[in-house]
């Protein structure tokens, strides 16, 4: 069964073509960083209009890589949320028009769904059930997973994502939209030199606060001249906490589920260094560590190609409403 996936929640439009048993046959991304760099943002209604132009082209470029046509497509999997509303309407208008014009199924997917199942497009996929730490722009979650479909919030941000801290925390320090990366990059020349709290590792739970670090961040940077090292010293203390921080929260969601496989994923995840501690703390627990590999963190077609082609597989339908749901709660999901 071949699936088309169709990604475009939001700055990202992304196309992948997935076969039940060949696998990953082919995926383009076309990104719109540049055109939002310069309002600091994502800019939804600049967003969608995107989306509109690029969707249908990319369509035709993995079918042509592929070697394919319409006729060989048995379903056609979009993320229908959560993300921007318009972004989210026009892969499901597009995946719907589609499906009904080729007379294939097409299948709604949760944007986290996504996320959380692209490390099985892997070589050396995990086995369920598993603990999923899934830190994005817009999320900062622990999840139980026990199948496709059936998972246990652990716990969450409650306040900004571990992504969105990255940007925020990148703009105080001058760097460019998307800031997460930037930041990565600029710690590396980063020394030793400032401590940042590990919000919330010290009382019991499995819940995350990051938005505190933006002010503590600040707070350093008008103690310094604001050099460039300065700047660099600071990019390292805030990686520090926040890799240190998710390290011991996945630790404890280890020992409270008594899981021993551990899934981290979404675009925080690609970070060097998160991976690293994450991985000496899987080690010294004995659990395994799976992540996607670093283009399959950040937003992708495949992860949602992959996400469909098992809910089609496994014999889930749905009718033609165009449905896009800004908002969706992944214990909402069926499970299969
Ligand atoms: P969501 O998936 O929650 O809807 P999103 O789709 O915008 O949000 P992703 O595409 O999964 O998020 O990830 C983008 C985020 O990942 C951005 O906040 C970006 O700064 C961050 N990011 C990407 N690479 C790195 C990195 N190497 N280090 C830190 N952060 C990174
Ligand atoms: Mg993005
Ligand atoms: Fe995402």
């Amino acid at each position: 069964m071949y699936v088309l996936g169709i990604e475009s929640s939001c700055d990202e439009t992304a196309v992948a073509l997935y076969h039940a048993s060949k696998g990953l046959i082919a995926h383009t991304l076309y990104s719109q960083i540049a055109t939002h760099a310069e309002y600091g943002g994502v800019v939804p209604e600049l967003a969608s209009r995107d989306h509109i132009r690029k969707l249908v082209p990319l369509i035709k470029t993995v079918l042509k890589e592929a070697e394919l046509t319409a006729k060989d497509i048995e379903g056609i999997a979009y993320t229908a949320g959560p993300g921007l509303m318009g972004s989210l309407l026009v892969g499901a208008a597009t995946a719907q028009s589609l499906a009904w014009t080729w007379q294939i199924p097409a299948i709604a997917v949760h944007h986290m769904e996504g996320h959380l199942l692209a490390p099985m497009l892997e070589d050396n996929p995990p086995t369920y059930p598993f603990v999923a730490l899934l830190i994005s722009g817009g999320h900062t979650m622990l999840i139980e997973v026990r199948a496709i479909g059936k998972y246990r919030l652990l716990g969450e941000s409650l306040d900004d994502a571990a992504g969105e801290a990255f940007d925020k925390t990148a703009k105080m320090l001058g760097l460019e939209y998307p800031g997460g990366p930037k930041l990565a990059e600029l710690a590396r020349s980063g020394q030793n030199r400032f401590k940042f709290p590990r919000p919330m590792t010290d009382r019991p739970g499995l819940e995350f606060s990051f938005s505190g670090l933006k002010t503590f961040t600040m707070n350093a940077l008008h103690a310094t001249q604001q050099t460039e090292q300065d700047k660099a010293d600071i990019a390292f203390a805030f990686q520090q906490a926040i890799a240190e921080t998710l390290s011991i929260k996945c630790k404890r969601a280890l020992q409270q589920t008594q899981l021993k496989t551990l899934v981290v994923a979404g675009g925080v995840s690609a970070n060097q260094e998160i991976r690293q501690q994450l991985q000496q703390m899987a080690t010294k627990e004995g659990a395994d560590i799976r992540f996607p590999r670093p283009e399959f963190c950040t937003d992708n077609g495949a992860m949602i190609a992959y996400a469909g082609c098992q809910r089609l597989m496994a014999g889930q339908t749905q009718n033609l409403e165009i449905f896009a749901r800004p908002r969706w709660p992944m214990e909402q999901l069926i499970s299969l």
